[in-house]
């Protein structure tokens, strides 16, 4: 799909949105145009040659402040899908409660054929052009990792920025997904993907959404398949099958994909992925991966990349479920021919645990302390002796391996992984009660999409435009 047709998918979905809540046009096509997309061209010295390179960073909406987006390293990238995908993070964060506006970057470069010190040297030199200009700046605009990007790239990031602003207080919240020993926060890379676990799980909560979806019971046994082994894609499907015994039965990478009823190992094909660069090779390998995500499963989740389910596939998908951990993996025509017979969990809402915690780690860097610090042993002496009272008073034991369980106190991976359950259920309530809520409502999408513009609109109405 290029970056004109996604750009159209998003618009299209606010429209329907808009159209439900009645949203005056002139309030609708203030919300909907992004603010200022900044273009740049710059160039880095490469084995004695000057590379020139493209990047983009696209504020969307500034009604609150900072912005907020990852930066994503694609041979495909444009401007247009830049401007989708920002204006997918202010609708984002306005659905899940951030209090942050939407932006978004791309730079664009094909990260597999560069060593990593290069990938460094043009990180630093990309970071650069848009410090200069306010585009990474704590109080105004805070990227973080998406397609081809990650912890590296968001330290070296962080690094240049506190080197141009050297007495900035706040300098390492300008960029979130840092690694732990540069103040990031424990859980944000495995984020987006128990983000992930969590809407499924809140989804099989949902009695009303099963029965429609025409799935019983809970996660366990249940066969999904899996597009894209990356960061997100890895972590959804490492905690549905480790801790929720779903069966991944395909994997779907670039160089095709791999099969298994029983349940895909998905430790031992994310080491093999690493050492060979791909799926080829590992037990179950098909060569013609595209057609794997129409096989039969009952939850389908494309975490890969935009576009992936068209109108050339949309009526061969079999699954029950589709849940997008990609941003658009679903083209608005796909969606209008899928949307009635089957269960879709926009990536609005299931792939928001990404910026849910980068915003518990902003808020973290802006406190200066670690989140349970100040609280975790108390809580312990607490418990410690509530239990000593309750074995006093009945003159019973608590078994060791139960006191240990009921004794710990919260750590800041607890609490973040906490934080985030209680958005992804919260949310998932509030798009499911709209939706059952209205006739004119047919799909996740638009209630999810009219709960985001309800907020962004009330929010403009209240500062004026
Ligand atoms: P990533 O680069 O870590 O992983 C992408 C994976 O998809 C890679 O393993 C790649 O080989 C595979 N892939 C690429 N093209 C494919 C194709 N045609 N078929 C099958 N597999 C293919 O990226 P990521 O961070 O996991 O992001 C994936 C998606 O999730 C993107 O749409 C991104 O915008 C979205 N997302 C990411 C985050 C985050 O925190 N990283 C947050 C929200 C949304």
């Amino acid at each position: 799909m290029s970056g004109k047709e996604f750009l159209r998918s998003v618009d299209q979905v606010f429209d329907n949105a808009a159209r439900v809540l009645k949203l005056p046009a002139y309030l609708a096509n203030q919300i909907k145009s992004p603010n200022a997309t900044y273009k740049v061209n710059f160039g880095v010295r490469i084995q004695n040659k000057i590379n020139t390179f493209t990047g983009f960073r696209c504020v969307h909406s500034d009604h609150l402040e900072p912005v907020k987006g990852g930066i994503r390293y694609a041979l495909n990238a444009d401007q247009d899908e830049v401007e989708a995908l920002a204006a997918l993070m202010t609708y984002k964060c306005a659905l899940v409660d951030i209090p942050f506006g939407g932006s978004k970057g791309a730079l664009i470069i094909d990260p597999g054929i560069y060593s990593q010190q290069d990938i460094e040297r043009i990180t630093r030199r990309f970071a650069q052009e848009l410090i200069k200009r306010d585009l990474i700046n704590p109080s105004q605009n805070v990227p973080a990792p998406d397609m081809g990007t990650g912890e590296k790239e968001m330290a070296w990031i962080a690094d240049e920025y506190k080197r141009l602003h050297p007495t900035d207080i706040n300098a390492s919240a300008c960029v979130t997904g840092k690694p732990i020993n540069k103040q990031g926060i424990r859980g944000r890379t495995e984020a987006t993907g128990r983000g992930v676990q969590f809407a499924i799980k809140e989804f099989f909560r949902h009695e009303k959404d099963k029965k429609r979806a025409n799935v019983s019971g809970n996660i366990e046994g249940k066969k999904i398949i899996v597009q894209g082994l990356g960061n997100v894609g890895f972590h959804a499907a490492k905690f549905l099958s480790e801790e929720d015994g779903a069966l991944i039965t395909a994997v779907v990478e670039r160089d095709g994909a791999v099969l298994n009823d029983k349940g895909i190992n998905i430790e031992k094909l994310k080491s093999h992925i690493a050492r060979r660069g791909g799926v080829k090779g590992f037990k179950g390998f098909v060569s013609n991966g595209s057609k794997v995500i129409e096989r039969n499963c009952d939850i389908l989740i494309p975490a890969a990349m935009e576009g992936v389910i068209n109108k050339n596939n949309a009526k061969n998908i079999s699954a029950k479920v589709i849940v997008e951990a990609a941003n658009g993996p679903i083209t608005y025509e796909a969606d209008q021919a899928l949307r009635t017979h089957k269960v879709i969990i926009p990536d609005l809402y299931a792939n928001a645990g990404g910026v849910t915690v980068s915003y518990f780690e902003w808020v973290k860097n802006l406190a200066r302390i670690r989140f349970g610090r100040l609280h975790k042993r108390e809580e312990e002496n607490k418990l410690i002796s509530l239990i000593n009272t309750i074995e006093n008073l009945t003159g019973m034991e608590v078994k060791a391996s139960k006191k240990k369980i009921i004794l710990k106190g919260a750590d800041e991976i607890d609490l973040v992984r906490s934080g985030l359950d209680d958005t992804m259920r919260q949310a998932y309530v509030e798009m499911s009660y709209k939706f059952h809520a209205s006739n004119k409502i047919k799909d996740f999408r638009t209630s999810a999409m009219a709960i985001a513009l309800q907020k962004v609109a009330k929010s403009y109405d209240t500062i004026g435009i």
